[in-house]
């Protein structure tokens, strides 16, 4: 197992998102499906130009889980994933948004979502969590690996096992504090409220399931 330090920067956006300055916590959850579709759109148009891909639709989707004994929400998707490389110089690194140049290459700018390409991003997740736990194995590697963070001291990477291309985030929700409730993103109808408040528009298919006591 790596243990590695998050560049200056990203250490500010951490801390500001582990110290919540932002009132509206709640769109931790549209950044992260946010994440989701784009990794899913990436497979889409890999499948344009490349013959050996085949995008069947039913095969892509995004999953939300939630374990309430454990305290965890996770959110899977069957998108393109991440190599190790980009596990370490993607996630959370504010300065490039490779999403947002991946979009600007294949997209052109009318009809399509410009929310989250300004939002904060991955590291709002970290609003709502004390540990953020990324599995991911990209598409066309045979390895698997995962990240893993408690915030601003940095994160730790290893090699995983994985059955499926694509990437599963789980959240390990904070403690109740004195001023703040964090039980609500933990509940089912709460989270269907948050997906349909900002999710409505992605077009792959947004699952939920709930492990029951
Ligand atoms: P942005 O989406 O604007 O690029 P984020 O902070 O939300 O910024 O995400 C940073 C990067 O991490 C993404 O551009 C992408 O490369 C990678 N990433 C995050 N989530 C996923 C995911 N679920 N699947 C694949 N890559 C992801
Ligand atoms: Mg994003």
């Amino acid at each position: 197992m790596e243990k590695k330090q998050f560049q200056a920067e990203s250490t500010r956006l951490l801390d500001m998102m582990i110290n919540s300055i932002y009132t509206q916590k709640e769109i931790f959850l549209r950044e992260l499906i946010s994440n989701a579709s784009d990794a899913i759109d990436k497979i889409y148009y890999k499948a344009l130009t490349d013959e050996s891909l085949v995008f069947d639709k039913e095969k892509y989707f995004i999953k939300v889980s939630v374990d309430k004994e454990n305290r965890t929400l996770t959110i899977r998707d069957t998108g393109i994933g991440m190599t190790k490389d980009e596990l370490e110089n993607h996630l959370g690194v504010i300065a490039k948004s490779g999403s947002l140049s991946f979009k600007k290459e294949n997209e052109s700018k009318d009809g399509y979502n410009i929310i989250g390409q300004f939002g904060v991003g991955f590291y709002s997740a970290f609003m709502v969590a004390d540990v953020v736990t990324v599995i991911s194995k990209a598409l066309g590697s045979d390895s698997a690996y995962k990240w893993e963070s408690s915030g601003a001291d940095g994160y730790t990477i290893e090699p995983w096992e994985s059955d499926f291309v694509g990437t599963e985030i789980t959240l390990k929700i904070k403690e109740n504090a004195e001023e703040e409730s964090y039980d609500e993103y933990l509940e089912e109808y709460r989270l269907k409220g948050i997906i349909r408040k900002y999710s409505d528009f992605i077009r792959y298919p947004i699952k939920m399931d709930v492990v029951q006591q």
